[in-house]
């Protein structure tokens, strides 16, 4: 992290907001317009999403920045249209849906997003006066300054790994899509599925009856997913209803303006089939990366982010809370992420200005909502 001096700050006090806690005197540094937050949140996922909503329940400023164009992080990027069943008060709900919710319960007090925007660096501007001082965030497309910095990067900016397949490129958006975002795209459609692992099975029986059929095909005998998914697409193989090739890769991809075909490899005896396909969807998992997080002088555990039980790092200022973190027992869970962020807001609430408590109370009491605060 770069420390800025005084003279390469330049004042624009006018772009301080209005309802940030207060604290010392800070010095601004040269920005392009961008409000002094409360709280910067790095990662619009369900954690960042839930911490948003706690900084304004604590009547803290807060902005999310996003490398993705959307709010919802792996839900959204990764698996929409599953059904999660281990978030409180939901028997089941789709997570785009637990997405929705949770955007408009943390939007409701006007929290700055900036989307597609990805964190390229972190600056610190010391307050000669021995106050806090504040951070400048840097991202593709501006600076932000703010007194605390939450990292909710989940398993960092992350990209799906390509189908090994030198000309795969070029197949990109005419039928090959390494997320599905939108299953009606493949409605009456001959649908050829890769991978081992949950994801591959999910779309499997998900994309059932949406399809025209669908073959997965896995280049082990062994899948990776959840036993239940895996016995549930076997059965579902044996009554025709999709085919399983295991032992099987992609060895090329026909057509002219659209996939066509493809040529499957038998990856033991090297026998080659072709068979129509119109879509294929690689799902090989995802590469992830801490990007220039990593340069912060965090103390970290492999990929992850070591925080005592205030979500707090190494550096003063700058939290972390969600599948980012690690510390003894950590489960990386909707769940235990916003629970994480809560404790990470407030703990930072309390950073920026210590009179303010640590606990928030109630939120059935809190008069920001309307209530009475006895
Ligand atoms: C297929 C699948 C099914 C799952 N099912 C469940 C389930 O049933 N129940 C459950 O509790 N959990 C489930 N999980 C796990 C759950 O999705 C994660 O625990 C949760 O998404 C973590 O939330 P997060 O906000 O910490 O991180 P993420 O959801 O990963 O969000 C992090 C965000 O940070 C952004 N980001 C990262 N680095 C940068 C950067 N440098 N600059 C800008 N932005 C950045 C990313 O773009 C991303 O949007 C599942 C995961 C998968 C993959």
């Amino acid at each position: 992290m770069k420390a800025q001096s005084r003279a390469a700050a330049s004042a624009d006090e006018s772009a301080e907001s209005s309802r940030g806690l207060g604290t010392a005197p800070i010095i601004f540094a040269p920005v392009k317009a961008h409000s002094l937050t409360d709280i910067t949140i790095v990662g619009g996922g369900p954690t960042g999403l839930f911490g948003a909503f706690y900084a304004g329940m604590r009547g803290a400023t807060a902005r999310i920045v996003d490398a993705l164009p959307a709010l919802g992080g792996q839900l959204m990027a990764l698996y929409p249209e599953k059904y999660i069943y281990d978030v409180a008060g939901f028997p089941k709900v789709l997570a785009k849906d637990l997405v929705r919710d949770m955007s408009a319960q943390a939007l409701q007090f006007g929290c700055d997003i900036r989307l597609g925007e990805t964190v390229t660096g972190l600056s610190r501007v010391e307050d000669p006066e021995g106050g806090i001082g504040h951070f400048i965030l840097e991202t593709s497309d501006g600076d932000y300054p703010t007194k605390t910095v939450l990292i909710a990067a989940g398993i960092g900016a992350f990209e799906p790994r390509k189908l090994p397949l030198a000309a795969a490129e070029t197949w990109e958006g005419k039928g090959l899509y390494d997320k599905v975002l939108e299953p009606k795209l493949f409605g009456g459609r001959k649908v050829l599925i890769v991978g081992g692992g949950d994801s591959a099975l999910d779309w499997t029986l998900n994309l059932m009856g949406i399809a025209q059929s669908i073959t997965l095909v896995h280049r082990r005998d062994q899948f990776r997913g959840h036993a239940a998914t895996v016995k549930q697409v076997m059965e579902h193989a044996e009554r025709g209803a999709c085919e399983v090739r295991v032992f099987t890769e992609v060895g090329e991809i026909h057509g002219k303006e659209s996939i066509e075909a493809v040529t499957l490899v038998n990856t033991r005896t090297k026998e080659t089939v072709r068979l129509p396909m119109e879509i294929v969807i690689p799902q090989l998992g995802f590469h992830s990366d801490l990007g220039a997080i990593r340069e912060w002088g965090l103390d970290t555990d492999k990929a992850d982010i070591k925080v005592t039980s205030e979500m707090q790092t190494n550096v003063p200022g700058i939290y972390a809370a969600g599948d980012i973190t690690s510390y003894p027992g950590k489960l990386k869970l909707i769940a235990t992420g916003v629970s994480e962020a809560c404790i990470a807001v407030n703990n930072a609430v309390h950073y920026i200005n210590p009179k303010t408590k640590v606990n928030p109370g109630h939120s059935s009491n809190l008069a920001i909502f309307g209530e009475s605060e006895t």
